[in-house]
This record gives C-alpha cells, structure tokens and sequence, in this order.
C-alpha cells in the first residue's frame, strides 16, 4: 500500500482505531515471527516467565528487606529454590511436549491472517472485559465440579493445590488437563468473540498478568482488587484464600459468581 493510498484509509478510519493503527503497523512489520508456529508457545513462556521474575526477586529480597514483608500475604513465607525450580521445569516441559504440538496442529488447520486494520479502542477494551467475565464464569464452573467431584479433584486439580502459599512461579502449577481445559477456555473466547489479533494479543496478556497477580502472594496498594471498584474483583487476597482453606472463593477473578453461590470468603486485607 502507497503513501497516499495509507492515509486515505487513515482519513476512514475512526479515532478510536487511529490510535491503534501505529501500534498494529509496527506489530505486523513483525509478521514473520507472529505467524510463525513458535510464536504462540514462545509468546506464552516468555509473557509469563517475564510477569513472574520481578516476583521472584522480591522473594529473594524479602528475608533481607522488612518493609517487603509488609505487603506478603504470609509475611514469613518466602519459596525456596526447591519449589521454585520444579514449577518452573513443569511450565518448559509442558510447553514444549504438550502446547508446542497443539499450537502446531492449529497453525497447520488455519495460519494467523493480520488484517490490516487496527481494532477500535472501544471494541478492543469492551471484547477484553468480556473475554475475562467469560473466562472467569467458565473457570468458576469447572473450578467448583474440580472440587466437588473427588475423582476430577485428584485426577486434575490436586496438582495445582500443593502449594498451600502460592507464589508467582506456582501459577501454572497444575496437571496436563488443567493447563488444557484454561487454554482451551481462553481461546474459545477470543473465537466466540471474534476478536481482532491485536485484541486476542491483549486478552493473553492480561489473562496471564491476572492469574500470576493471583498467585504472587503479595498484596500492593496498587494490587488489581483494590482499583477495581465495589470488590468487584477479589484477585490475589481472596485467590490465596483458596489455596489455604480450598473450600471458598472458586472464581479466578471476580467477585459476582462466588457471591451468588455463597461461597464468596472476604480475605482479611490491610
Ligand atoms: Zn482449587
Ligand atoms: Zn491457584
């Protein structure tokens, strides 16, 4: 496409997709690594290896810097490197030997296409909240038959709760099964949805920022739960809360389903 022809198109487009258009552009320069069969496994490790290190060096820290302390949700818990390591062999391993064919089957069956619009601001915010309300209602129902059914509880989520205080690293601790029936949960969405790449690229991310946030064990000023209004979010206090007392608090995220049901446990937060 020619200069004249681009802005043209520019002109058409609304403003809410001008300001995603230069961002879409710089991505799509990308194409070659994006549609490569390896992009969705190396953008999934590296998304969430990256979110959880700061994580780990806070853990790290925390023995030597009190203050730190004060933001853990078990103040005297900081994970060794005999947990940390085998969670994070068990994310490569299962990456490699169970996602990697996976995302190879799909890119075989239907290659990623790049339009060459950028989504509308609006439209992406808007598809991003529902494909976590979604996610969150999908999750919640296959959270709570996890742990009413004891066969679904050892044969596949048992995994998940053999740390009793989460940290980052221990997010995507969990058994083949679990690992397949979130991802499946999360691109069902994104389909059903028919979300734009850029939107797809953005709901991954805050998908795996979420879920590890849930996991870390520290409880910020600046924590998602507490900038969501109405404790609408539960997030990291109420998530922790699940993995000691497993009994309460099933959905990953918000607050509504767990209210519904009853099963909604209000941490004590500081
Ligand atoms: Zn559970
Ligand atoms: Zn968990």
């Amino acid at each position: 496409m020619n200069s004249h022809n681009r802005s043209e198109l520019h002109v058409l487009c609304s403003s809410g997709q001008l300001l995603l258009q230069p961002l879409w552009d710089r991505l799509r320069a990308w194409d070659a690594l994006i549609q490569s069969p390896f992009f969705p496994v190396f953008f999934s490790i590296t998304t969430y290896v990256g979110f959880c290190l700061p994580f780990v060096v806070l853990d790290v820290l925390c023995p030597w810097v009190p203050t730190l302390r004060r933001y853990k949700i078990h103040p005297d818990f900081s994970p060794s490197a005999r947990q940390l390591l085998p969670c994070l062999g068990q994310t490569l391993y299962q990456h490699v030997v169970f996602v990697f064919p996976m995302t190879l089957l799909h890119w075989a069956v239907s290659p990623a296409l790049l339009p060459a619009e950028a989504p509308e601001l609006f439209q992406l915010v808007s598809h991003v909240v529902l494909c976590l309300l979604l996610f969150d209602t999908e999750f919640f129902v296959w959270h709570l038959l996890h742990h009413k059914v004891p066969w679904l509880y050892r044969t596949f989520h048992k995994m998940h709760h053999q740390n009793s205080s989460p940290f980052a690293l221990a997010t995507q601790y969990m058994s083949v099964g679990e690992l397949f029936s979130l991802g499946f949960f999360d691109m069902m969405n994104v389909l059903l949805l028919q979300c734009h790449p850029l939107t797809a690229l953005t709901f991954h991310v805050v998908n795996i920022w979420l879920s590890v946030e849930d996991h870390s064990g520290y409880d910020f000023p600046w924590s998602t739960h507490r900038l969501v209004p109405f404790r609408w979010f539960g997030g990291v206090a109420h998530h922790d809360l699940h993995h000691s007392q497993f009994n309460c608090n099933f959905a990953p995220y918000f607050t509504h389903w767990d209210k519904i049901l009853g099963t909604l446990r209000s941490a004590h937060t500081k």
